[in-house]
């Protein structure tokens, strides 16, 4: 199921964020988007997602026009967890997860609850959090509710699971959850995951392949065999950094000082 943008164009307020952005996701893989602080990747993901349908140029699903497939449609293969989510007052975090079948409920269409019930199971098992299901998410940690959000974009069943920078503001070992978490989604179910990390550690880590948006557009794109270099990091974040290769053999940045 390949995603995929052609000459994506989203200005705001008469301002150009992206320019022209041609980018197809490989289906299956995790591909991580980086780049720098207001560079358009919260701004790429809710067009990718049809979140914010005010773009010129496509989005593709499977080369069909998003336009025409419909929100709901749209719901039902692609799951977005925003950026700063907001959860209403006094929800639990069950009744968050089954916000996540509104995809597949309607008015003249009865909804299967059997089916809502059993993907709302599933996915607070892999997140943990079967203990946690009525608890209100107000009162959860940072880990805990980032971990909820995520059941609920998995309760969607989608293909294609969108994810703006997951692991911020959580602990190391809070963020590794967080990511082993979509490390198993995506190996298990071959659910496509495209996420913005702010950690490009993470992405090193994590993710097959790279997205690096920078001056309005794709400033490179390949796996990160391909495409790391001190050169890319001091053009795309103005930082010098050491790269090596961690126990793991995967190779790890760590930022020297700003490029003068
Ligand atoms: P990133 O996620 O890469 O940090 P964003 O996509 O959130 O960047 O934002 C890209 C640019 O678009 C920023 O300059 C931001 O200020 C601007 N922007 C995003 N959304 C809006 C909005 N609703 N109104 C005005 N400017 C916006
Ligand atoms: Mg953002």
């Amino acid at each position: 199921m390949a995603l995929e943008a052609k000459n994506l164009t989203i200005k705001i307020q008469g301002s150009t964020i992206l320019h022209d952005v041609d980018v197809t996701f490989t289906p299956k893989k995790r591909t991580a988007i980086i780049g720098p602080n207001g560079a358009g990747k919260s701004t790429l993901l809710k067009a990718l997602s049809f979140v914010n349908p005010k773009y010129d140029g496509e989005v593709l699903l499977d080369g069909e026009n998003i336009r025409a497939i419909g929100r709901k449609k749209i719901s039902q293969r692609i799951a977005i967890l925003p950026q700063s989510p907001q959860a209403p007052p006094d929800v639990t975090v069950g009744q968050l997860v089954d916000f996540g079948r509104f995809p597949y409920r309607s008015f003249i269409r009865a909804s299967d609850p059997k089916a809502d019930r059993e993907a709302v199971e599933w996915a607070i098992e892999r997140t943990h959090l079967v203990e946690y299901r009525d608890r209100h998410v107000m009162s959860l940690s940072g880990g805990e509710r980032q971990r909820a959000w995520i059941a609920m974009a998995l309760a969607q069943e989608p293909e294609i699971l969108l994810l703006d920078e997951p692991t911020t503001y959580l602990d190391i070992g809070h963020q590794l959850e967080v990511m082993n978490i979509v490390e198993e989604i995506n190996r298990d179910y071959e659910m496509t995951v495209i996420m913005v990390l702010h950690d490009i550690n993470h992405a090193l880590q994590y993710a097959d392949e790279l997205v690096v948006i920078k001056n309005h557009g794709v400033f490179a794109q390949g796996t990160p065999k391909d495409i790391l270099s001190v050169e890319l990091l001091a053009q795309v974040f103005g930082v010098r950094a050491d790269i090596f290769k961690n126990s793991q053999g995967v190779s790890v940045l760590s930022p020297v000082s700003l490029v003068r």
